[in-house]
């Protein structure tokens, strides 16, 4: 979309937003005269979406709403979002330009949560837009724990895999205790799409090798949808014709220079039954500005949530960094990462008894970071369990970062063990 069009798109959308309760006292303009005029407006953070659930956001149209759904977070008050038909047929078909190309022979079991949340839903329409059948499968529930899914993979000779990355290795490594063999015993299988937290290069890798097939990302949230998807190059690209996109210093007001990671900040381009201007995601983004091969143009790489870094003596760790230092490692399934004592520990469940760490890797880690790092090798099942069959333990969403006291007491349990 060329930039006059968007600015269009935009006074389209704030004219139309502006009919809501919230954005009424928000929104000053239009008309915008440029794109450096949105950042009048000021942000739309969490905290207010919350406070404006479950009716502020809706402007005063005749659009009919199809579906609800609200994320609930940390505080436990819910964000409420509303979709029309037309905006889920937009985000169905959006998902559509996806790399794995779903198709009439494609056997799709979706394992993400259906309650409430978002991407199941988007994901079950793209398959059946497609032409595609859906396996509702899912998640964290006793209807289909693991064992469960592990079965209809088997049996349906399912073709395509979606759920949250993490999922797909603990499938794995249920398929393993089964005594089946990921690679070899799912023939029928010819990728993975996985969505609902970041996916750092390391983890697609550690996915690829296990299950033997390729792995699509898609990015969104329940506040707009999905945003992004792979294409066939595994690159991820924007719905550009949806969404207007600014990544913003951590002051939350300046850009960051080309190419630099920042602070994501969407705006929805059509008119959406819950529009979202300026919504700050709190997701850390950068976006690669080269052309991809796919003739795609730009796309973006999802660093991870705001919240999710360690600092220590001013050197970060983000899952990236993280996962980087775990890529070589002989254990990589399982891991969790914390600070005590201004020193980086990071706990990696074994996967063989034998699994070492050698001394040498640590110290050039040290070398490399400027900073104490541990790396501790626990026993199976100690981070996730493994008599869990509905979620291996996971009460919520994955959590990688554990906050200090945690850190603290896990070393102790260690050490009394
Ligand atoms: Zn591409």
């Amino acid at each position: 979309m060329n930039t006059q069009k968007k600015i269009d798109a935009l006074n389209e959308v704030l004219t139309y937003a502006k009919t809501s309760p919230y954005y009424s006292k928000r929104i000053q303009i239009p008309p915008l005269d440029s794109l450096n005029d949105l950042k009048i407006i000021p942000l739309t953070t969490k905290a207010e979406l919350r406070e404006q659930s479950p009716f502020g956001l809706l402007p005063n149209s005749s659009m009919s709403l199809s579906q609800y759904h609200e994320s609930s977070g940390t505080t436990g008050t819910p964000v409420s979002v509303w979709y029309s038909k037309s905006d889920l047929d937009e985000i169905a078909q959006g998902i559509t330009s996806c790399g794995v190309n779903f198709c009439e022979q494609d056997l799709v079991l979706i394992r993400f949560p259906y309650a409430l949340s978002t991407i199941s839903h988007f994901m079950h329409r793209s398959v059946q837009l497609q032409g595609g059948c859906v396996i509702p499968a899912d998640s964290r529930t006793t209807v289909t724990p693991m064992p469960k899914v592990i079965d209809l993979m088997k049996r349906l000779n399912i073709t395509v895999l979606t759920c949250i990355s993490l999922q797909a290795i603990m499938l794995a490594e249920m398929a393993e205790i089964l005594g089946l063999e990921p690679k070899r015993d799912f023939p029928f299988l010819r990728a993975i799409c996985t969505a609902g937290e970041p996916i750092t290069p390391y983890r697609r890798e550690l996915i690829e090798d296990i299950w033997g097939v390729p792995v699509f990302d898609n990015y969104g949230m329940t506040e707009v949808g999905t945003a992004m998807v792979d294409c066939h190059l595994k690159k991820l690209h924007m719905f550009e014709d949806c969404f207007h996109v600014e990544i913003l210093k951590d002051d939350l007001v300046t850009d960051v220079q080309p190419g630099e990671a920042g602070n994501l900040v969407i705006t929805t381009l059509r008119k959406r039954a819950t529009p979202m201007i300026r919504y700050s995601t709190g997701d850390i983004v950068q976006e690669i500005n080269s052309a991809c091969a796919c003739g795609k143009g730009r796309s973006f790489v999802i660093r991870g949530r705001k919240e999710n870094i360690l600092s220590i003596n001013s050197v970060t760790f983000d899952l990236y960094e993280l996962e980087k230092i775990i890529a070589p490692l002989p254990a990589r399934r399982f891991w969790s990462a914390g600070k005590f004592n201004n020193s980086l520990y990071l706990f990696i469940e074994k996967e063989s008894i034998t699994d070492t760490i050698s001394r040498e890797y640590v110290d050039k880690l040290m070398e490399i970071y400027g900073v104490s790092i541990s790396i501790i090798l626990l026993n199976k099942g100690t981070l996730y369990d493994r008599d869990d069959e509905v979620s291996f333990g996971m009460k919520a969403k994955p959590r990688y970062f554990m906050t200090d006291q945690e850190t603290a007491n896990l070393l102790n349990e260690i050490k009394t063990n």
